[in-house]
């Protein structure tokens, strides 16, 4: 770096060692025109401040200060409009997009994300649709692009951003990152986030046997929280709710995993059981998990677990933009206040997570 510095330093002073007597030549040369005409337009400027000053002459004051005015205007609006070509938003309108939305355009995308918009000359519609999406993240901008071109099955705008947002358009075996467990509650496990071989919970008490099939443990708040959920779907449907599994730890999941369906059961790392926040629930009137998902309390649980801080972790809306397979069966604790949130929105986890967590600490 510093012997590039030097020969840039060596190149100037060859040039200027070149120039300097010729600037000096022409100096001499046009020094007199140039005393010449600062002499005169001096003189022409006092003459004018006189005009305009004189009491004589008020009646031409108004007037000249209006013209002044109306140059120093037109030589700001001349700048401006040069200047405006230069703008991301100038060379988005003249792409064909509408003002309004190459205004729009230019606000939410950085200058990178805007050049390669440029760059690839059309009017892309789609564009615009994705900026006004309810969970639009800028980050991500050129991913839904990219997404929706890759698109043949004419998806909605708002899965091309779920399914982005929540990574799907990335390979799980090349981009998984280890899980941010300084989230707590909140902590993200899917085919993309995992956990250590060594990750345990804090802490971990038993469910008593009312609320269990055989020996289940979670994280103490899931526990009290289940009890709460369990009596009062028993006061309101007659039927008792069940954890039939709960904390895995990963030597557990490795073996759950070669004696399960694939389809429903994560690899070793990658479950939501390592955490302690995660249950698989059923009843002891429908213990079998499918006649469950249709029963009056396997319903209940679905329409009410929020209120408990729980969620359908994968639930059937939204089969399409997860990497896994609906399981009526299978609730997450994450705490009431996000649990309605999720709810209400009707989004999943990994949607919330992607758009209200990482988005948030960026
Ligand atoms: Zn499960």
């Amino acid at each position: 770096m510093r012997e590039t510095i030097d020969i840039i330093k060596q190149w100037i002073a060859r040039q200027w060692t070149v120039c300097k007597p010729w600037m000096q030549r022409q100096w001499k040369r046009f020094k007199p025109w140039i005393q010449r005409q600062w002499k005169q337009f001096k003189a022409w400027s006092i003459r004018l401040w006189h005009l305009w000053t004189d009491p004589d002459n008020r009646w031409l004051s108004v007037p000249c200060t209006m013209a002044a005015l109306l140059v120093l205007l037109v030589l700001v609006k001349c700048c401006q409009g040069i200047a405006y070509n230069f703008t991301n938003e100038c060379k988005i309108y003249k792409l064909g997009y509408p003002i309004d939305e190459a205004r729009a355009l230019a606000v939410v995308l950085n200058d990178q994300q805007a050049d390669s918009l440029i760059a690839r000359n059309v009017h892309d519609t789609i564009a615009y649709p994705i900026i006004n999406e309810r969970y639009f993240i800028a980050d991500n901008f050129d991913r839904y692009l990219a997404s929706h071109r890759a698109d043949t099955t004419g998806a909605p705008v708002s899965d091309i951003i779920a399914v982005v947002n929540v990574g799907l358009d990335r390979d799980p075996d090349v981009s998984a990152v280890q899980c941010d467990t300084s989230k707590g509650r909140l902590m993200l496990i899917n085919r993309y986030h995992y956990l250590d071989e060594k990750y345990k919970p804090k802490k971990l008490v038993a469910f008593k046997t009312d609320y269990c099939y055989e020996n289940q443990k979670a994280l103490p708040d899931v526990v009290d929280a289940f009890m709460a959920m369990q009596q009062d779907c028993k006061r309101q449907t007659g039927a008792q709710l069940m954890v039939n599994s709960s904390y895995r730890n990963y030597k557990q999941q490795t073996a759950t995993y070669k004696r399960n369906d694939k389809r429903f059961v994560a690899r070793a790392g990658f479950s939501e059981h390592q955490t302690g926040l995660a249950l698989d629930v059923t009843s002891l009137q429908h213990p079998m998990r499918w006649p469950f998902d249709k029963s009056k309390e396997g319903i209940w649980m679905r329409e009410h677990c929020h209120e408990y801080g729980f969620i359908l972790r994968y639930p059937k809306e939204r089969q399409h933009i997860m990497n896994n397979s609906y399981e009526p069966w299978h609730l997450r604790y994450v705490g009431i206040e996000t649990a309605k949130r999720i709810h209400d929105e009707g989004i999943t986890f990994d949607e919330y997570y992607a758009y209200y967590i990482e988005r948030e600490a960026k």
